[in-house]
């Protein structure tokens, strides 16, 4: 396949950071988001501006471009297959299906033999009672669509913890009850599939987050071989289940013996795989753009142990900081004003490589 031009739905940060590799390889960039002069446009050829499912807009971008893709998973499942009529979509419609619904995403991960936390569907308060009392009063009561960012989740510790209301709490919409899961670290890994089936991973991240938000990304996670493995493993099945063409981040409890419990999955570029602009060959973005483009898969070789930040809200404030210090890569987002809670940049500060890490 020859593409010269990538549509891209949504246009956040990811999308702008796509636009980059992107017109790096020669290919031009639509964009497809209803805010005018995003972060994404502000670095792409084109915008159409408009909503991600307005049925003219869609026809444009498809009369407009060789293939699409997406920056976010919440991009409805009906337009991704509308548009698959007329031009190439990747990653494939079914991989948002699977992840926009948390029920869905774990059943499927199930189905692939990948453990997840054990989960009952809730849609009332007395499901959440029988559900809660099945795990013994703990638990995380999630809404199945739309939550990001910790955002729609309710933590129950204990038996003490009163679930009166909570059902109604999270909006009364259809909810997912997860098995507290015990873990000692999370990772997470980014991995890539190309039309041809081969598949390359970079290595597992372990996430720190802070208020529900990603805070941090160290490479290498301080884990055994064998959890990185089972990571790898999983992913490379995800990706055959799904005939996946693109970049996916997927995200892992580490339970104190090493086993790899998934919790979710993002079939897009992940905020978690940053760093790979400043340690890899090949960064995830151009990887995606590669992926969905028909190229081959570069090198996701590491070359850096690394971390990356977050640059949230005020944290922005510190960039004339970040700049002075020699060992660190700094990426601005193109937002004029920061608020609390806001993604406005990251930074990722190199080290040199040890010699026995993941
Ligand atoms: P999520 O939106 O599913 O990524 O959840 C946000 C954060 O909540 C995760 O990164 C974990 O730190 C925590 N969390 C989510 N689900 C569970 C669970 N089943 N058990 C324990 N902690 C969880």
């Amino acid at each position: 396949m020859t593409v010269s031009t990538i549509g891209i739905i949504g246009g956040g940060q990811l999308g702008r950071m796509l636009a980059i590799a992107a017109a790096r390889l020669n290919f031009r960039t639509i964009i497809l988001e209803p805010q005018a002069d995003c972060p994404a446009a502000q670095l792409a050829n084109r915008q159409i501006v408009a909503a991600y499912d307005d049925p003219a807009a869609l026809a444009e971008l498809a009369a407009a471009c060789d293939v699409v893709t997406y920056e976010f998973e919440n991009v409805p499942v009906a337009a991704a297959e509308a548009l698959s009529a007329n031009i190439p979509v990747y990653p494939p419609a079914k991989a948002l299906e699977a992840a926009q619904d948390r029920l869905v995403e774990k059943r499927f991960l199930n189905a692939c033999g990948i453990s997840t936390a054990r989960f009952h569907a809730v849609e009332s308060q007395a499901d959440l009672e029988a559900a809660l009392k099945d795990f013994g009063g703990q638990g995380v009561l999630k809404t199945r669509r739309l939550g990001y960012d910790g955002k729609g989740q309710k933590v129950f510790r204990s038996a003490a913890d009163n679930p009166d209301g909570a059902y109604a709490a999270l909006g009364a919409v259809p909810l997912i009850l997860e098995s507290f899961v015990a873990f000692e670290r999370e990772v997470s890994i980014i991995a890539a599939r190309a039309a041809d089936g081969s598949v390359v991973c970079f290595d597992p991240a372990e996430n720190v987050h802070r208020h529900g938000i990603l805070h941090t990304s160290t490479v290498p996670a301080a884990i055994l071989p064998s959890t990185a493995d089972a990571a790898r493993q999983a992913a490379e099945k995800i990706l055959a289940a799904l005939s996946y063409i693109g970049v996916i981040g997927i995200e892992f409890f580490v339970l104190a013996d090493g086993t790899v419990i998934a919790n979710e999955m993002a079939p897009r570029v992940h905020n978690s795989g940053h760093w790979t602009e400043a340690a890899c060959v090949v960064s995830q973005f151009e990887q995606h753009i590669r992926a969905v483009a028909g190229l081959p898969l570069g090198n996701a070789d590491r070359h850096s142990d690394c971390v990356m930040q977050n640059l949230i809200g005020d944290d922005i404030l510190a960039v004339p900081d970040w700049l002075r210090r020699p060992d660190t890569l700094v990426h601005l987002y193109g937002k004029t004003e920061w608020r609390a809670g806001r993604k406005m940049g990251h930074v990722t500060t190199l080290q040199r490589k040890s010699p026995v890490s993941g």
